[in-house]
């Protein structure tokens, strides 16, 4: 009996080391394989370096900062984020099953992770410490300029708020998806905007810029075809393969027709009329023949960060 007794234990110890050990260490599951957020990151995540582990963490922050001149000065990043980063359950061979009807078209996939000026961290309050609560909406874009130049311009540092834009994801012409933005993060894909009529949703996080619904937004933004490049208010429009994919990743975020909305309707600018020559009938069509999940998840994670760093 006395040695059952040392051998449980013993038993109970190891396991409390285990434990330990961790929660010590700050770990996250990536494609089922633990990875420990150390200098080894680099080598366990190809080609992820160092400098985006912080961007691994989905976590909220709680509220905005009210310091008027916060320019962001974070370092260049060099290395990228895995797919399941931007988008869960990989291996789609359940989803299948659920409609037999949907069609079996998936578009290549890239990861082209925007510099971190260019975006944030979704907030729980607004600036002024109102708990948010809004339900996520789709926001669609176009480029105006080729997909090079766009991916260039999010991918630069932009220490000053006013220079920073980008969008979660980007449709280029042949139907590459590129994730550029995690979904749990804030893409500065609108201005001064709002969602909805009489009830208008919209969140001030910038004490210098009006309200928007960067908050609660999921960017998508269709590379412009090359007729579009001016500010012509139409050119020949988007590609099949442009619609196929945006109705293929519109239905991974789970957002109800009702809060899949367009740049134009959300702007109160009155300076902005993307996505320009846009087939909404022919995008919804395309839409149906999809199940809805969640595999593109908006929801920032808790506990949440005092502020965004
Ligand atoms: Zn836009």
């Amino acid at each position: 009996m006395k040695k059952i007794l040392r051998a449980l234990a013993i038993v109970t110890l190891g396991l409390a080391v285990l434990l330990v050990t961790i929660r010590a260490g700050d770990a996250e599951w990536i494609e089922g394989k633990r990875i420990q957020l150390s200098t080894s990151l680099t080598v366990a995540l190809q080609p992820t370096s160092a400098d985006t582990r912080g961007l691994l963490s989905s976590a909220c922050a709680v509220r905005p900062s009210t310091s008027s001149s916060k320019y962001r000065r974070l370092p260049a990043v060099t290395g990228q984020l895995p797919l399941s980063r931007f988008r869960q359950g990989l291996d789609a061979a359940a989803s299948k099953d659920l409609s037999t009807d949907s069609p079996s078209y998936s578009p290549r996939e890239e990861v082209i992770l925007a510099h971190p000026t260019n975006f944030g961290r979704r907030f729980l309050q607004d600036l002024y410490g109102k708990p948010v609560q809004n339900d996520a909406i789709v926001v669609l874009h176009e480029t105006v300029g080729s997909a090079k130049s766009t991916i260039n311009y999010f991918r630069t540092s932009h220490p000053k708020d006013a220079d920073q834009v980008s969008y979660h994801t980007l449709i280029k012409e042949d139907g590459t998806v590129v994730y550029m933005v995690p979904p749990d993060r804030r893409a500065f894909g609108a201005g001064n905007s709002a969602f909805g009529g009489s009830t208008e949703e919209a969140v001030k996080t910038n004490p210098n810029f009006p309200a928007s619904v960067n908050n609660f937004a999921y960017h998508i933004s269709l590379v412009s075809p090359p007729d579009g490049r001016g500010n012509r208010s139409s050119h020949s429009g988007y590609t099949r393969a442009q619609y196929q994919s945006l109705a293929w990743l519109v239905a991974k975020t789970g957002v109800p027709d009702a809060r899949i909305t367009t740049h134009r309707l959300v702007d109160r600018s009155r300076q902005r009329s993307d996505p320009r020559s846009f087939d909404s009938q022919y995008f919804f069509r395309l839409l149906y023949l999809y199940p809805r999940n969640r595999e593109i998840s908006m929801q920032c994670s808790t506990p949440a960060i005092a502020q965004e760093e």
